[in-house]
C-alpha cells in the first residue's frame, strides 16, 4: 500500500466535510495500518500456550486501556458532542450512583466518567486481582466485556466526529491498528455480540482486507528503503518539474 499521508494534499482537506455520513474515516488514504505489527494482530491476540484465560482477559483489559486513553487525549479539548454516538448508534449505558441509567450523558463526560470508573476497576483486587492467592471472582467476564464494550463506543466515537483530528494530528494509523486489534480481540474472546460492531463493519472488513494482504505479504520495514523510496520520488518530481519548465521554452 502507498504510504501517500491524507494530507498530502492541504486543498483536499479544506473541502471535506466530516459530518458524520461522509465516513471519512473510509477514504482509501486514511486506511492505513502500523507497518510494524500489520499482518501479526491475529497472532498477537490468541491466547499464548500456557497462559491463563482470567490472566490474557486482564492483562489485555489494562493494555487496551492504556493505549485507549492515548486516543481520547487527543481529542478530549475537542469534544463537545451533545451526546456519545457514532453516527445513528447512542451509547447509553453509564449510570448515576444509584443504578439509574443516565441519558443525553455529553459525549465527554461519558468518556471521561466510563474511564475512571474503568480505572477504578483495574486497581480493584477483589475484580482485577494480582496477588498471589487471590481468584477472579465469578462477574469477571461480565465486567471485561462491559470494559471492551466500552473501549470500542469510545473508539467508534472518535471515528465518526473526530477522525478529522485525527488525521490532523496524523494518529489516524495508529487509530486504526489499535481499532482492528481490538475486533480481533473481541471477536476471539467473544467479549461482544456482531451486531454491537455493526456501526463500523465496513470499516472493519477493509481493514481486516488489508491486515490479510500484509500477512500474505509481510511488509518490509526498512527506514533505508523507506529513505531511497523518499529520495527518489523526490527525484521523480524534480526530473518532471524541469521537463514541464523545458517544455514552456
Ligand atoms: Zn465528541
Amino acid at each position: 500500500m502507498a504510504l501517500s499521508s491524507f494530507f498530502g494534499s492541504s486543498k483536499k482537506l479544506a473541502t471535506v466535510n466530516t459530518t458524520p455520513e461522509e465516513k471519512l474515516f473510509l477514504e482509501p488514504d486514511t486506511l492505513q495500518l502500523y507497518m510494524a505489527v500489520a499482518g501479526q494482530l491475529p497472532r498477537l491476540t490468541k491466547l499464548p500456550p500456557q497462559c491463563d484465560m482470567h490472566e490474557w482477559l486482564a492483562t489485555n483489559s489494562l493494555s487496551f486501556f492504556n493505549h485507549v486513553n492515548v486516543q481520547v487525549g487527543a481529542i478530549s479539548a475537542l469534544c463537545s458532542c451533545g451526546s456519545m454516538t457514532a453516527g445513528k448508534e447512542t451509547f447509553e449505558w453509564l449510570e448515576d450512583k444509584k443504578g439509574k441509567k443516565l441519558t443525553k450523558t455529553p459525549a465527554k463526560q461519558f468518556i471521561d466518567t466510563s474511564l475512571s470508573q474503568i480505572h477504578k476497576q483495574l486497581e480493584d483486587e477483589t475484580i482485577f486481582p494480582t496477588k498471589f492467592g487471590l481468584e477472579f471472582p465469578p462477574e469477571f467476564g461480565a465486567v471485561v466485556k462491559k470494559i471492551f464494550r466500552t473501549y470500542f463506543a469510545i473508539l467508534a466515537h472518535i471515528y465518526y466526529h473526530h477522525f478529522k483530528s485525527m488525521l490532523r494530528l496524523s494518529l489516524h494509523e495508529g487509530l486504526n491498528t489499535l481499532f482492528l486489534h481490538l475486533v480481533y480481540f473481541v471477536q476471539e474472546f467473544s467479549l461482544m455480540e456482531q451486531r454491537e460492531l455493526q456501526c463500523l463493519d465496513e470499516l472493519i472488513s477493509k481493514l481486516c482486507e488489508i491486515d490479510k494482504e500484509y500477512t500474505k505479504n509481510p511488509p518490509k520495514v526498512e527506514t533505508d528503503g523507506l529513505l531511497s523510496a523518499a529520495q527518489s520520488k523526490i527525484e521523480t518530481k524534480q526530473k518532471s518539474n524541469s521537463l514541464a519548465a523545458e517544455s514552456k521554452t
